[in-house]
């Protein structure tokens, strides 16, 4: 039956058709667990796109942002010094470590891009870019230019910002070079040069990447791939902006992604699981890069809202004291073993991949040829919705399942979400 919440998004609702999306109408959450309007429960393994890392309902969070609301709600981060702004700043700072000391705040993991872009264009006085294929960035103009997947760039809006070459994605279950890992020689990073010196005009910018990139399906470059990309960009004099929006916050099993591959990036871009839900970005630099703006070239109406800020601290704090990266990397490799259990059992998994609790299944029709298994991986998440569990569904072909649960899912609910996966391969490979 279509409630009244789904007759008004058809109605309504740009592009959520709720056809195209879940016919969930969820109303409450508790850590991992949602409920629907019906009052039927379900494990959330997706958390809003990776977003709600330290759970819903988290009174912690939700009780400073509270407290800042019923101080001052707007005031305008960019005309008036706020508190919770000026002490979420300091608390990155600190985070970062490496002397990633200026942050400027925004409202979603798109804008934190965008500014990132102009500060490496401003500081560096270049302006191309080379960004990854399969990479995604964000749904601004700006942000798709830098995106390389036609698929979300979308019919009828292009053409995008010129100045972008982009080079093979890391993606070394599908190696778009051929090759095998490690045989390979990490061909795919040492090839950016190659991209810098015949498809660029030699002004280049900065690099961006995901440390790990999600939309694109839970894609997790090699080890040794960042250390071998940043030769190549301090030999051209190109900044690296790390895009964290997906990985950062705990996701991947570390504070942020990047801390996997052993290279500080210049300017690192956030949002999602900043605070928890609240919306806010932020884009972080050294002083220097950050030194670079000059009055009136940059700014946002509500970015830095205090009270997205106060919920942000509030959120840091807990994670930090509840220790959720390395829980998320146990729990990570714990459900990573399981799946990979799965995969014996079940032909229609071609890979499982991914940090801590930013996993990815790549379903497969033919294990030897790899052809995706694109309508299957769609049934799979309505499988597993009826039987109560929320899962994520992408990558650039379709056929990936993505798991990303609140980082403070228990034991027994990740082993429900698997088992609820199982029963779900099953009945669709009959
Ligand atoms: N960057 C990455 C890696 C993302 O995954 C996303 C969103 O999924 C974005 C940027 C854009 O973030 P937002 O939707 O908050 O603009």
């Amino acid at each position: 039956m279509t409630s009244d919440v789904e007759a008004k998004y058809d109605k309504y609702v740009i592009l959520s058709s709720i056809k195209k999306i879940e016919p969930v109408t969820l109303v409450e959450g508790k850590g991992a667990t949602l409920k629907d309007s019906n009052g039927k429960k379900y494990i959330d393994a997706f958390a809003g796109i990776s977003v709600v890392n330290s759970g819903h309902g988290n009174t912690a969070i939700i009780d400073a942002a509270k407290r800042q609301m019923d101080k001052l709600v707007h005031a305008c981060a960019y005309v008036y010094p706020l508190q919770p702004v000026a002490d979420l700043a300091e608390k990155i700072a600190k985070l970062l470590g490496h002397g990633l000391n200026k942050t400027f705040f925004s409202n979603s993991g798109a804008e934190s891009i965008e500014c990132g872009l102009k500060l490496a264009r401003k500081f560096t006085k270049k302006h191309e870019f080379v960004a990854l294929m399969c990479s995604f960035h964000g749904r601004t103009i700006g942000t798709l230019s830098v995106t390389g997947q036609a698929n979300r760039r979308g019919y009828g809006m292009g053409p995008y910002m010129s100045g972008v070459a982009f080079a093979p994605a890391p993606y070394c279950y599908r190696c778009p070079l051929g090759l095998k890992y490690l045989e390979c020689d990490i061909q795919c990073a040492k090839m950016i040069q190659d991209v810098i010196s015949y498809s660029t005009s030699n002004n280049v910018a900065g690099f961006i990447a995901e440390p790990v990139m999600g939309e694109g399906g839970i894609i997790v470059p090699p080890p040794e791939y960042f250390k071998e990309v940043k030769k190549i960009l301090d030999a051209n004099q190109i900044l690296y902006v790390a895009d964290e929006v997906q990985s950062g916050f705990c996701r991947t099993g570390k504070m942020f992604g990047y801390e996997h591959y052993g290279v500080i990036p210049d300017i690192v871009c956030m949002a999602k699981g900043i605070a928890n839900g609240f919306p806010l970005g932020a884009c972080t630099t050294r002083d220097e890069i950050g030194a670079s703006f000059e009055a009136g070239d940059h700014l946002s109406t509500f970015g830095g809202n205090p009270v997205s800020c106060a919920a942000s601290i509030a959120n840091i704090d807990y994670m930090l004291n509840e220790h959720l990266a390395e829980k998320s990397d146990a729990d990570g490799e714990y459900a990573m073993k399981r799946l990979n259990e799965l995969a014996h059992k079940h032909g229609i998994i071609g890979e499982v991949r991914g940090k801590g609790l930013m996993i990815g299944v790549e379903l497969v029709k033919d294990k030897r040829t790899k052809t995706p298994a694109s309508q299957e991986a769609g049934k799979i998440r309505e499988i597993c919705r009826e039987k109560g569990v929320l899962i994520g569904h992408g990558g650039v072909k379709s056929n990936v399942v993505r798991i990303q649960p609140p980082l403070v899912i228990s034991r027994e609910q990740i082993d429900t979400v698997i088992d609820v996966l199982d029963q779900s391969l099953k009945e669709v490979s009959k």
